[in-house]
This record gives C-alpha cells, structure tokens and sequence, in this order.
C-alpha cells in the first residue's frame, strides 16, 4: 500500500474530526462575523496541524482570508494550493442538516463544497512533510467569497497565482473526476422602462415594460446552444405594480454560461446590445462576465496526466471532466498559470440538501494532493 493512503487511513479519524469542526463552524457567505470567527480557527489550526506561518488578510466587504505559508522562497516559486471557506448555507442549516458520518458518507453543509478540500489539503501538506520529508515553498490561499463571486479576494488570488508555478485548486471533483474545463460565467441584471398607461382607459398609451421583457427572455433563452455548450438562463423576473396599470418596468436576472472565451466576449456582446421591440421601450444592461471559462490547454492537459499517473500508482483511476460551473482556478488559468482543478472531495449534492462525500475517497485524494506537490 501507498505509504500515505497508509498514513492517512491510520489518520483517518482524526481528519474526521477535522471535518467536523470546520463544517460545524458555518459560514455563509454574507456573514462577516461567522466568516471571520472562522479565518482565525483556520489561522490557528494551520499552524499546529500543518506546520505552515498563517497570515489573516483582512477584507473590508467579506470575511477575512487566511494565506498559510510553508518553506523558504530563495527564488523558486511555489505551489499554491486555492480553497475558499465559504459556503452557500446560511446560519442555522446546522440544525437541520447536520454533520454526521454513516454508512461511509459524511454529511453536512458544506461539506463537499468544500470544507472536505480543505482538510484534505492541510492533511495533504502534513504528510508531504513528515512522511515524505519533503519541503518546499507552498502557498495555502482559503478565501471567504467564492460562492458570491469572489469579489474581495480576486486582487489577492491573481496575485498570489501570478508568483506560483501551479496552482492546485482544492474544490470538488466531478464524481471524481478533476476539472480540466470549466466554463466561463457571467451574471447581468437587465432593466426595461416602459410607460405607464391605464390598461382600461387609455390603452394605447402605455408601452408595456412586461411585454417587452418577455420577448427579450424568449430571446435570450434561445441562446442556449447544446453545440456549443453556451447556456444562457434567466432566473429571476419583476415587472409592473397592478393589474390595471401597464407597466412601467421590469426587470431580469441572468446566468450565461460558456465554454470557450471568444464565445464569452461574443455573448457579453449580445447582451449588452439587446433592443427593445417598440421604439420607445428602453433597455438598460448591467453586468459582464464575472469568471473566463478555463480552456483545456495543452499545459493542463499534461498536469492532468501526471495527475492520473499518480492516481494509479496509488491504486485508482482518474478521469478528467468539464464542468458547468467556474471556480476560482479560472481566474488562475486565465492568467496562464498551469492550473488543476477539482482536486478535492468525491461526493455529490453541492449546493443540495443531500450535499455528501464518500469517506473511503479521503485518503486517496489527499495522496494525490501530496504526491503532486512532491512531483510538480
Ligand atoms: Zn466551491
């Protein structure tokens, strides 16, 4: 047996522990001080568990992040590993979802995504040093804001990752698989002004703002194209105040997804230069892009099969996947920093009620992570 699914079968109780506490701390995105309790329980686990010199980045709009350090950096760069601590859960989910390890499934919020990848990662560093012996320069980023869109933590990611030779990005894999694609995001909030009218008594002199939304949804929905993986959907719908008055306004909210980045600025585009059908209808768009999708280049392409080299000579198969939704890893990658992606739990139900990972995957993952922090 690989010496390190060795180590971390012997540790496996106590990675289990590890879990607990960082799944029992909860952590919704918009809460600055559960966010920030946190950073400091992270700060002061990283050092003991793993050895690593931590540094609380205070951040004014989100929590703060934790940036762990390990090594001396004479000139080489290091790896980084890339994580965030947030989750999509809001305070209380504890209570009716919580933490819990049955059957060889542990269960709680935010607990794939991804507090498992972050065990997983410390655990990973312990072993590269004390069982491999390994030391090296590795920069650990736990960030607060992921799942809004990173909007504090970007300038800190870009920078770090712009100083790294390759950056491991801890989240969760795709049924095992590792990201080696991910697509590009982009969010916009479209408004229509109208005018309003009395719908009985002068209707010919309103211009109907709701109308003129449902043409521009009908439109953008039929930008989806299974061919070329673009998705646009619109997920939230406002507009008009009664139903005897034209209304005056709507409003919409829109996901557009892509795999490639010239069809990303194609559709950003598109929607940016939406018109309204009646001539005196005006459309207002905000927004843009807020994640580039991650392209399969040919760098990633052979991080990924050093990856499943690795994965074999420890005793498993990996595969490699596109996923639907961006990550931080594509900030990364579109910088052109080597980037490998969905490194960190196997399980299922992100985001979902039934969010699990699978404990027998545990230390497979984490030797992985070692070994390629050993290797690259
Ligand atoms: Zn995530």
């Amino acid at each position: 047996m690989d010496p390190l699914v060795k180590f971390f079968r012997e540790h496996q109780d106590r990675m289990l522990d590890d879990l607990r506490a960082f799944v029992e701390w909860e952590t919704p995105s918009t809460d600055k001080d559960l966010l920030d309790g946190f950073s400091r329980f992270l700060a002061d686990y990283a050092v003991p568990a793993a050895g690593g010199r931590a540094e609380i980045v205070p951040a004014a709009g989100s929590g703060d992040h934790v940036l762990v350090r390990w090594g001396e950096e004479d000139g080489t760069p290091p790896l980084m590993l890339l994580g965030h601590y947030d989750t999509v859960w809001p305070a209380g989910t504890l209570k009716v979802m919580p933490f819990g390890v049955e059957g060889g499934v542990a269960t709680g919020p935010g607990i794939f995504d991804m507090k498992c990848g972050l065990v997983q990662g410390f655990w990973a560093v312990r072993a590269l040093r004390e069982v491999l012996g390994v030391d090296r320069p590795l920069t650990f980023l736990c960030n607060s804001d992921e799942e809004i869109g990173s909007p504090d933590s970007r300038a800190l990611i870009e920078r770090e990752a712009l100083r790294a030779a390759t950056v491991l990005v801890l989240e969760p894999s795709l049924g095992g698989a590792l990201k080696t694609a991910r697509k590009g995001v982009g969010r916009y909030k479209i408004r229509v002004a109208g005018r309003p009218s009395h719908a009985g008594l002068d209707p010919e002199g309103g211009i109907s703002a709701v109308e003129e939304m449902a043409r521009l949804i009908l439109e953008l929905q039929g930008y989806t194209n299974a061919e070329t993986g673009t998705t646009v959907n619109v997920g939230v719908v406002s507009g008009g105040t009664r139903y005897n008055v034209i209304a005056a306004e709507a409003s919409a909210e829109v996901d557009v997804r892509t795999v490639a980045r010239p069809e990303a600025d194609r559709m950003d585009e598109v929607i940016s230069d939406l018109q309204a059908h009646h001539p005196k209808a005006k459309v207002e768009v905000e927004g843009g892009m807020i994640w580039p999708p991650m392209e399969r280049t040919e760098k990633i392409a052979e991080l990924f099969d050093h990856a499943r080299r690795l994965a074999a000579d420890i005793g498993f198969e990996l595969k490699e996947g596109l996923a639907g939704g961006a990550s931080d890893g594509c900030l990364c990658a579109d910088l052109g920093v080597p980037v490998l992606d969905g490194l960190g739990a196997v399980g299922g139900g992100a985001h979902a009620t039934d969010e699990h990972v699978e404990v027998a995957s545990i230390p497979l993952r984490a030797a992985l992570v070692a070994r390629l922090m050993e290797t690259l």
